[in-house]
């Protein structure tokens, strides 16, 4: 099944569930604008390279679209596609006035030099400038995109219409007009989620065992939260792979050697020697056998797709937080269910990220700084209302969390469409 496909699987699920008219769910089944663009770029030996490109409109009836640029070898415009649908349905589960889009480009960023990559964004941007903008769809970071890659955007979108606009985007820096916590934003709002649903199980933080599988922007965050908060992380991974420690691992330390050895599994004989225990009790294992390790806690904090009907009846967790979007497939959904184990769906987990960004969009457009704190209070505030509206809705419903968080969504959005005076 392809990722589109389990998109569209999750909202007919819901709409049964919630006996939704017939014409909100083929709305919502069907993007509004679908972009795809060849971006011609000279790369540093002087050849030209054609690289693909594409922007998905989703649907835009509760506000401007909105989703992030996601640059991967892996992205098609079918994933570009149930990644822009799940941005619709995530603002709306956090009941922010944004709709849905997301963008990528066919790239492993990694292999391009930085002036490459600069050449390579503004291109995009060239492309995609008709139909982007403040109001109409505003870009954010995603898989292998950050503050300087929306910096780059802001600026070529500002020479294309002539003025300072950086509203188009968000994600930026600081010093390009970017808001404070937007980089910890995905998953603070994640942890702020996982808080609540702790609270509700009885569970208690220093008994319980976190494995973060993918340790970049969300996952290296969230297991830094949540080891200060007293959470034992035990195990991370990253693409090329992980380390399991029960015993536990020292988040910061990770990080500071990821960075110096370029991937989590170097770093085994590093955190021995912050531990000063024997290296049998650390073992390296790969990103896909670090889903099935002994944990309380599982965060989700890669790529789509990596719990499936074929790994789903060996996962351990009772809790998955997912951070990253679509990482469950629709037939490990059944499975996870039936084992009862409690997935905290994308769409609510990790709204966190594109709620700061609305945050970010308001700044811009007033003018005036929010400070940490206000983000920090805002963002648990929506965060917290966003947890007992599904929770609520799992209970009327009797249903799972991620139908409840696309039955929360769809509501407000069929509201939304109903108001426009669209059917
Ligand atoms: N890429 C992030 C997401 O999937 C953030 C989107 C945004 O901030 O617009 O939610």
């Amino acid at each position: 099944m392809s990722l589109f496909e389990n998109t569209l699987k999750q909202i007919r699920n819901a709409s049964t569930l919630m006996k939704l008219d017939e014409d909100i769910e083929i709305i919502l089944s069907n993007p509004q604008r679908i972009v795809q663009v060849s971006l011609p770029v000279r790369m540093d030996d002087g050849k030209l390279k054609i690289f693909q490109g594409f922007r998905v409109q989703h649907n835009n009836y509760a506000g401007p679209h909105k989703g992030g640029i996601r640059y991967h070898s892996q992205v098609d415009m079918g994933e570009v596609k149930a990644l822009a649908a799940w941005m619709t349905i995530k603002c709306s589960v956090v009941g922010i006035p944004l709709g849905g889009g997301k963008g990528g480009i066919v790239v492993n960023p990694k292999e391009l030099s930085e002036d490459e990559l600069e050449r390579l964004t503004r291109k995009y941007v060239q492309m995609i400038a008709p139909v982007i903008g403040p109001k109409i769809d505003v870009p954010a970071p995603d898989v292998n995109t950050n503050g300087k890659i929306m910096a780059w955007i802001a600026d070529e979108y500002s020479q294309i219409v002539g003025e300072e606009c950086p509203g188009v985007v968000t994600g930026k820096p600081l010093e390009a007009g970017g808001i404070e916590g937007r980089s910890t934003a995905t998953a603070q709002g994640g942890v702020y989620v996982l808080e609540e649903l702790m609270n509700d199980m009885g569970l208690k933080r220093e008994d319980t065992k976190v494995i973060v599988q993918g340790y970049g922007n969300a996952g290296g965050v969230a297991a830094n939260l949540l080891a200060d908060l007293g959470y034992k992380v035990v195990g991370a991974s990253d693409s090329q792979g992980g380390l399991f420690c029960n015993y536990g691992i020292n988040p910061q330390e990770l990080h500071s050697c990821k960075i110096e050895k370029n991937t989590v599994k170097n770093c085994g004989l590093h955190m021995t020697e912050i531990h000063g225990m024997d290296g049998a009790s650390c073992k390296k294992v790969s990103n896909d056998e670090i889903l099935e390790e002994e944990c309380d806690v599982l965060v989700l904090a890669a790529l789509e797709n990596q719990i499936t009907a074929s790994n789903a009846s060996r996962i351990k967790a009772k809790i998955i937080i997912e951070l990253a979007n679509g990482p469950t497939s629709p037939e490990a959904d059944e499975i996870l269910k039936s084992k009862g184990i409690t997935v905290v769906p994308d769409i609510l987990a990790n709204a966190g990220g594109v709620t700061v960004s609305y945050f970010e969009m308001l700044q811009n457009e007033s003018g005036k700084k929010w400070t940490a704190v206000e983000v920090d209070e805002k963002l648990k505030e929506i965060m917290t209302i966003a947890w007992h509206e599904v929770k609520l809705n799992a209970e009327t419903y009797k249903s799972t969390l991620r139908e409840a968080a696309f039955i929360t969504a769809i509501a407000r959005l069929e509201a939304k469409i109903m108001e426009k005076g669209e059917l």
